[in-house]
């Protein structure tokens, strides 16, 4: 059992709050993105949970032992940095297996459990090199070999592929996606990149200012938003929002928007009349003649699968992902259609979902 459980936790820095009463639960065995922008309190939070910085408020349990106020050292978990520093002196066999020689693990276990762990990361060929003469994807799995060889309780990462290029970050993201299918280990890992956390994460906690906005499976996050900064922070292009004012009955089915009536899921609850805004994701926008909302082509974004289509509808810019087969003409008149199951309607003050 290696859940990570956190209760209303809190940390302050004088004046400043850098993580709001946040509660959530890992898992044992689940892999949890903490996803946001760069400030949001990612880190902080990652920090708390290795012992390395002590929360204002609030409760961390590990495998059901509160160890809010216990040292790093005392809890049963390995931090995975950024720019984790090898040793450069040492070949790729001693770098993995320093951490076992530290605790005073017999040699002829150490042996055993570097070539396993090597195996693991397919580097069983390089055992014997030099770090120093590394490629960077090689170097991270040495450094996360270092990390998984002392079969901790459960991984924290702070966005460990920060410095690799695009390249080798998507194959690293695979990597690191099949490890944890393998090894199920409990992990926590920290990123600004919603592909990353997307493509990695069981379950992905977005993060805001301190706070956590969402808490949820990707699909989740991803299909029903809980606000409009987690519909824009995930999905490349972004949810489309179109803002209208209005005041909706309970039962109601449809939203007007101009002079067109738009499909949408029935509301479930009285809105009063105010400031909102229809959340559709590009992929769900279709173009069709004889729909009385109109727009005009604004531009084009050939994508080589699909391409990005942008319509100017009257009040705002409309995204929609398309078969690339078509090439539309700027200024051409469309007519646009929204998939009304996967729309979201949203308060547009306060940014939040109507449910
Ligand atoms: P990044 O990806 O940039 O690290 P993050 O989401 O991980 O962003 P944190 O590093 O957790 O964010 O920082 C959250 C906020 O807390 C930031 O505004 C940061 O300036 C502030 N902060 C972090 N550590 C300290 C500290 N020791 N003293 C004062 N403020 C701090």
């Amino acid at each position: 059992m290696a859940e990570i459980r956190v209760e209303h936790l809190r940390k302050a820095f004088g004046e400043f709050v850098a993580v709001q009463d946040s509660s959530f639960t890992v898992e044992d065995g689940e892999f949890l993105a903490l996803l946001g922008p760069s400030g949001c309190g990612k880190t902080t939070t990652l920090r708390m949970i290795a012992g390395l910085e002590l929360p204002t408020g609030g409760a961390i349990r590990l495998a059901g032992e509160d160890v809010t106020y216990k040292r790093a050292s005392e809890r049963d978990i390995a931090f995975v940095f950024q720019l984790f520093a090898l040793y450069p002196h040492m070949n790729v066999r001693k770098n993995i297996g320093f951490p076992l020689l530290a605790q005073g693990v017999p040699k002829a276990e150490i042996k055993a459990r570097v070539e396993e762990t090597a195996r693991l990361l397919q580097i069983d060929h390089i055992l014997d090199r030099p770090v120093s003469g590394l490629a960077g994807g090689d170097r991270q799995r040495v450094a996360l070999g270092r990390a998984i060889v002392r079969r901790p309780m459960c991984f924290l990462m702070d966005e460990p592929l920060g410095t690799l290029d695009a390249e080798f970050r998507e194959v690293m993201v695979r990597e690191l996606r099949e490890l944890h299918n393998r090894i199920h280990a409990t992990t926590v890992y920290v990123t600004h990149d919603q592909i990353e956390a997307m493509a990695m994460a069981d379950k992905i906690a977005v993060m805001n200012h301190g706070v956590i906005e969402q808490f949820g499976t990707p699909q989740e996050i991803y299909d029903r938003p809980a606000s409009m900064y987690v519909a824009d922070f995930i999905g490349s292009p972004p949810m489309n929002f179109i803002r209208f004012s209005a005041g909706l009955p309970k039962g109601a089915r449809a939203a007007h928007i101009g002079t067109a009536e738009v499909e949408m899921p029935e509301l479930r609850r009285d809105v009063a009349p105010g400031e909102l805004a229809l959340g559709v994701r590009p992929e769900h926008v279709r173009f069709s003649d004889a729909s009385p909302l109109r727009g005009a082509i604004y531009g084009s974004e050939y994508l080589g699968t699909n391409q990005i289509v942008t319509v100017e509808i009257e009040g705002g810019l409309v995204r929609a992902r398309l078969p690339a087969e078509h090439s539309y003409a700027i200024g051409e008149p469309v007519g646009l259609t929204f998939k009304s199951e996967r729309l979201s309607l949203f308060d547009a003050g306060s940014g939040r979902v109507i449910p």
